[in-house]
């Protein structure tokens, strides 16, 4: 079942950090760490590797790790986001950001080979971050540093703490060091709320928007559907609890709302760096969350506890909430057998919310790394015979589907399409499963929908095969004039060619 089906063979490139642009995620990942440890950033890489263990492969096969913190700094108000970083990665990170609706411009600080050995792009960094530091405009500055400038070494810790009342938050996120996007927006909310707990423990600090909470009040730790803290915050409404913050936050005042919570819903349970910080002040944090009948139910219960609340209180929570979701699952039922997969982080609560629904689902694929508050998640789960893997890779993902042989494969792009090649209808977790509501009664209904209306398109798929058979496959691809011909032959040739390279190469490599 694990058998790789893309081999990842780690290339062997010059990698020195002054050579700019020459280096990055394509380049040999120990390299790059090696490069970045002797550049002084050995500290920082090693609570990464504490923070984001790695396994059973060590380099992102997702999206560039720093587009998460990228998108916590761009959603967040009255806050800039500077990118340091090559110009290529700058591209793509600035082109993601735009395709998921940044409306906001990114900042950058470009480098050549000359300003990144000479130190000089350290003070066009600092240089930026001091044009940039309006307070009319601004609560807070963020610079990212990207592969190369962390493996060169620019030391953002430098960087002042604060200019003209604007705080500059610097932080490292190389793909090196970073495992996935999801990740990186721990990197930079952990980092926020470090910053905001030294505040609060100066003196006092901005109340939230809306004025301080008169309930005790719940912190959410994870992004979710706008709707979803709405759902939970009148779910324990009877509790006499309140939702509070959502961390990542939309704005700086709201981290230290987050901060003053009776209680942390690890609802996204990767979120390491941010929970030593509500460690740190003294808040408890409770794992999984309200999704379908069991696990709100497990939920209330657990956040119940945490709060010292009262049985009663704790069983009113519960009865006036499971009654309605069990409708809901009564009432959309799932059929089919699913195989799912993502770099998000709720994997594990989406497949509890299909099981529920009746779904046979067999395969849970997660890009982020087991964490102990995704365990109570992961033994629900395996109770129910699915076999669940953290830090999944492409290649087990695949594998996964072709053992399982669903009705519906969710997953990342490579994932899908790889579905849709072989005729089984398939969903995008990040757009379309992920992108909705998941807590109660509505989580169940709207997933129920669109999970449904996928497993119908089987015929459509039957159909399509039937009719173009394999034009377009292997080597039918392509435009052609005449009817395409094989030609073992020239791939037998271009193979001998390559093996040839490959010997050749690995000849001079022992040399
Ligand atoms: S910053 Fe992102 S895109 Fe650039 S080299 Fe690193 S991982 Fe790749």
């Amino acid at each position: 079942m694990t058998k790789p089906i893309i081999p990842i063979v780690p290339e062997q490139l010059a990698t020195d950090p002054s050579k700019g642009d020459g280096m990055g995620c394509h380049a040999g990942e120990k390299q790059m760490m090696d490069a970045a440890k002797s550049a002084g950033k050995g500290e920082v890489l090693q609570r990464y590797a504490q923070d984001y263990p790695k396994g059973p492969h060590d380099q992102p096969q997702s999206m560039c790790p720093a587009f998460g913190s990228l998108r916590v700094g761009l959603r967040m108000r009255r806050t800039a986001t500077i990118l340091s970083g090559s110009a290529c990665c700058v591209y793509g990170l600035t082109f993601t950001s735009h395709f998921y609706g940044a409306r906001r411009s990114v900042g950058y600080v470009p480098f050549n080979s000359e300003t990144l050995v000479t130190g000089k792009l350290f003070e066009d960094i600092r240089d930026s971050v001091h044009e940039q530091a309006d307070p009319e405009k601004y609560d807070a500055i963020v610079i990212i540093n990207l592969c190369v400038p962390t493996a060169s070494g620019v030391p953002l810790q430098l960087l002042p703490k604060e200019i003209n009342g604007v705080r500059i938050i610097g932080i490292d996120v190389p793909g090196f060091g970073v495992p996935t996007h999801a990740e990186a927006k721990d990197v930079l909310a952990g980092a926020m709320l470090q910053y905001a707990r030294n505040e609060i423990m100066a003196g006092p600090v901005q109340a939230p928007r809306t004025g301080v909470q008169s309930k005790p009040s719940i912190t959410l730790l994870g992004e979710m559907f706008p709707a979803d803290p709405a759902v939970i915050s009148s779910m324990i409404e009877p509790m006499g609890l309140a939702v509070g913050a959502t961390v990542p936050t939309r704005e700086w005042r709201e981290l230290y709302q987050a901060l003053d919570c009776k209680v942390v819903a690890a609802i996204h349970p990767f979120y390491t760096a941010s929970i030593r910080e509500f460690e740190a002040a003294g808040r408890p944090v409770v794992g999984s969350a309200p999704v379908g009948y069991e696990g709100t139910a497990a939920w209330l219960e657990a956040i119940g506890q945490v709060t010292n609340t009262p049985h009663e209180k704790i069983n009113a929570a519960k009865h006036k909430i499971l009654p309605a979701i069990k409708a809901v699952l009564g009432a959309t039922p799932i059929k089919g057998r699913i195989t799912l997969s993502g770099y998000e982080g709720s994997e594990l609560l989406v497949a509890r919310l299909l099981i529920e629904s009746g779904a046979d689902v067999r395969y849970v694929g997660s890009a982020c790394p087991r964490t102990e508050w995704s365990n109570a998640d992961r033994e629900w789960l395996e109770a129910k015979g699915v076999h669940v893997q953290f830090r999944a890779s492409l290649e087990q993902d695949l594998a996964a589907m072709a053992e399982f042989k669903p009705d519906l494969a969710i997953g990342t792009t490579p994932v899908v399409q790889a579905a849709k090649q072989a005729s089984i209808p398939a969903l995008y977790f990040t757009n379309l499963i992920s992108a909705r509501p998941l807590m109660g009664p509505a989580g169940a209904g709207s997933l129920a929908q669109v999970i449904n209306a996928a497993i119908g398109n089987q015929v459509r798929f039957d159909e399509m095969k039937a009719f173009f058979g394999e034009v377009g496959a292997d080597h039918n691809a392509g435009v052609w004039e005449g009817v395409p011909k094989d030609r073992p032959e020239f791939k037998a040739e271009t193979r001998r060619k390559l093996e040839k390279a490959i010997k050749k190469r690995k000849a001079e490599e022992m040399i």
